[in-house]
């Protein structure tokens, strides 16, 4: 289902033109087009789903296969010596568009872009707290 005024539900149908790589009858894969790196791409469902969360099982699992078929083609055609696929979900992790999305972004030695987070020191009980928290 396609929600009205959502640009990328409009993009995933064809109804506002982008840079395709790939699409099939669930997914359009576009490049980005304030792009991190050359080639950086977005996976878009066709389907409406504003974050993981939404995101259905069926969608979720073939994602990721649609996923590798084009990371196995930048590999190959950019020749790109890494990638990263990054996933954000709400505000504070970064999401703008309100539509889930995988960024797919090919990696390059002299590419100037850092993708990461200043790691943290727990002790171990503090990583047994949280552990609980999230399987209890
Ligand atoms: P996020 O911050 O994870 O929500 O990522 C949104 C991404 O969408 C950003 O990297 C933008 O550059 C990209 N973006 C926004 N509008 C468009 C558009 N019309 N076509 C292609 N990419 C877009
Ligand atoms: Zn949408």
């Amino acid at each position: 289902m396609m929600k009205d005024d959502c640009i990328f539900c409009k993009i995933a149908a064809g109804e506002i033109p982008s840079k395709t790589l790939y699409e099939d009858e669930d997914f359009r894969v576009i490049l980005d087009l304030g792009p991190a790196t050359k080639g950086h791409a977005l996976l878009l469902p066709k389907d409406h789903a504003a974050n993981l969360y939404e995101l259905p099982d069926a969608l979720a699992s073939k994602a990721l296969i649609v996923a590798r078929k084009v990371a196995m083609r930048m590999k190959e055609k950019l020749n790109c010596s890494g990638l990263n696929l990054v996933q954000n979900n709400g505000e504070n992790a970064g999401q703008t568009v309100m539509h889930f999305h995988i960024h797919m972004i090919p990696r390059y030695s002299d590419d100037g872009q850092k993708i990461g987070w200043v790691p943290g020191e727990p002790s171990s009980e503090e990583l047994e707290a949280i552990r609980q928290m999230i399987v209890d």
